[in-house]
């Protein structure tokens, strides 16, 4: 369950969080922060089925990588819904874990192209230094994180700098 989204452990953060633009992905404009005009109170989409035919291409290819139930579970005793100040923590929170899981993701993958031991040691490192981070639950790894998060990126530009670009 590394990277696999679990929406029912999640507080509808992709469609709360994230920012988005009408255009051929979404149907309206939505600022970040700000629930979309479909998400119910129990976190489902009340136009689930029918996403695709009212032009929400891109809710069907999102993809949290699992940040969605990690932020969740770190906030579940925080009175997020009811403080603004809280909520901005969480939806940080979220999008520090969805550069993680995706960078985590690379550094998974990674383990499958030809590389030396050196480099797949330093492979592991790196990915050892961005799980630990990601399943951490501290909101104020973000130092920490982008450090981590800029030497993993130096290490996939080193590997393949198509990766990166
Ligand atoms: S249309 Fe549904 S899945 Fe897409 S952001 Fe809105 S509530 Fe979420």
């Amino acid at each position: 369950m590394t990277f696999q989204a679990e929406c029912q452990k999640c507080f509808g953060l992709c469609c709360t969080a994230l920012s988005f633009e009408r255009g051929s992905q979404f149907g309206h404009d939505k600022p970040a922060g700000q629930p979309c005009l479909y998400l119910a109170d129990d976190f489902r989409c009340r136009i689930h089925a029918r996403r695709e035919e009212l032009g929400y291409d891109g809710c069907e290819a999102f993809d949290c990588l699992g940040a969605g139930q990690r932020a969740s579970a770190r906030f579940a005793d925080e009175n997020w819904r009811g403080d603004a100040g809280v909520a901005r923590r969480l939806h940080g929170y979220f999008s520090l874990l969805m550069r993680l899981q995706e960078m985590r993701q690379a550094l998974t993958t990674a383990a499958e192209l030809d590389l030396g031991t050196g480099l797949h040691g330093e492979r592991q490192v790196l990915l050892t230094r961005i799980a630990a981070l990601a399943e951490s639950g501290d909101e104020e790894a973000g130092e920490a994180a982008a450090m981590a998060l800029a030497d993993a990126k130096a290490f996939l530009r080193r590997l393949a700098p198509e990766l990166t670009q």
